[in-house]
């Protein structure tokens, strides 16, 4: 029998419909090739349907993604629609309605391409980002407006249960590779939240005597990733210092278009969400030439995680095969578009 998925794939704005677009085709071609099916369900939830209605989806969005097997997304976001709105009208919302609290965000150099470092010959890192807690909350506030006194607030919140998760999670990551784990914390300096979340980590990580943990200023781990990103595999971080460190990771290792990203409920209680790390860049937004290999390897790991393990190493393989033949879009030195950096792959899908 062969296995069919329901997946919402959600393309967004700007480049996020053009890489959208080819994620897809290629995931049918891979399809196709590996004996198992995806329906799409298309939605059209970006900043025009803000601009119209308000909202950047419908009110039961969530209960109709929560039928689906998985969330494909391109990027969301304009120069006129502000970014908090594109970010607490969907994507945190999601995350957080889906309980998606891993963000997985692996970055390798690819075959042919060259880093941003010179010198650079082989980088490996996994950041296990914490996605739903920590420095990205709503709680604070703006006090005493047009007064000398005016001041903002803003709460980080950390949980035991949220540490502990994403701790195990990591703890697991780092295990399978080559069993370094570094934790990014910044604890001499946030007193309250940093050293809590140390503690929780080297108590779960207690529990992997085979993993090596090592706890690193997030500071002095931002230098490292430039000056030694060999040293480096697995990262556990919060949702902010994971933020930074994973787009950190993605510049060092060539561009910012070929990071993919894998939001994630690792119980499977609820669909999970994959995305490319980039926005939906309006400077090259309908010039055809935005590179679509953030967006393909982070459709294979959605087959990963759909457990077509075959078919994602065909995706991934095929593109790593188009980039090693000295095929790439201008943004990694190349003359590709992203039509025919795609045609490049589908031919070399196995
Ligand atoms: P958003 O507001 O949606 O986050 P942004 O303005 O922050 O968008 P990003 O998409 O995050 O822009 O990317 C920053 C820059 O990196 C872009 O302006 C673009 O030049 C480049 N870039 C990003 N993604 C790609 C890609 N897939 N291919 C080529 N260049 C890219
Ligand atoms: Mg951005």
């Amino acid at each position: 029998m062969t296995n069919k998925y329901v997946i919402d794939s959600i393309p967004g704005d700007g480049i996020g419909v053009d890489v959208t677009d080819v994620a897809m085709r290629m995931v049918d071609a891979v399809a196709e090739l590996h004996d198992f099916s995806i329906e799409w369900r298309i939605r059209d939830w970006n900043s025009d349907l803000y601009k119209k209605t308000g909202r950047m989806m419908p009110v039961d969005g969530i209960e109709q993604l929560a039928t689906g097997d998985g969330i494909y997304l391109g990027a969301v976001g304009t120069p006129d629609v502000p970014d908090d709105i594109t970010l607490w009208g969907l994507l945190i919302p999601l995350r957080r309605k889906f309980d998606q609290y891993i963000n997985l965000r692996p970055m390798r150099l690819l075959p042919g391409v060259k880093g941003s470092m010179p010198g650079l010959e082989s980088l490996d890192v996994v950041v296990v980002r914490e996605n739903v807690e920590g420095e990205y909350s709503t709680i604070g506030g703006r006090f005493g407006t047009g007064t000398p006194e005016e001041f903002a607030l803003q709460e980080a919140v950390f949980t035991r249960k949220g540490i502990t998760r994403v701790a195990h999670y990591a703890a697991k990551i780092a295990a399978s590779r080559n069993g370094k784990l570094v934790s990014a914390t910044k604890s001499n300096g946030i007193i309250h939240s940093m050293p809590f979340w140390d503690e929780v980590v080297a108590e779960t990580l207690a529990e992997y005597p085979a993993v090596e943990v090592e706890k690193v200023l997030i500071d002095a781990l931002a230098a490292r990733v430039v000056m030694k990103p060999t040293t480096l595999s697995t990262i556990v971080a919060s949702n902010l210092f994971g933020d930074i460190l994973s787009d950190l990771v993605a510049g060092v290792a060539g561009s910012i278009g070929i990071a993919p990203s894998a939001n994630l409920n690792p119980e499977r209680r609820f669909p999970s969400m994959f995305e490319p790390v980039h926005g939906s860049a309006p400077d090259i937004a309908g010039k055809g030439i935005a590179n679509p290999i953030g967006a393909l390897w982070a459709a294979a790991m959605m087959l990963e995680h759909l457990g077509e393990t075959a078919g994602a190493q065909s995706l991934t393989k095929a593109f790593e095969s188009a980039l090693a033949d000295g095929i790439a879009t201008p943004d990694l030195g190349g003359t590709a578009t992203t039509e025919s950096f795609a045609d490049a792959v589908r031919e070399r899908l196995s």
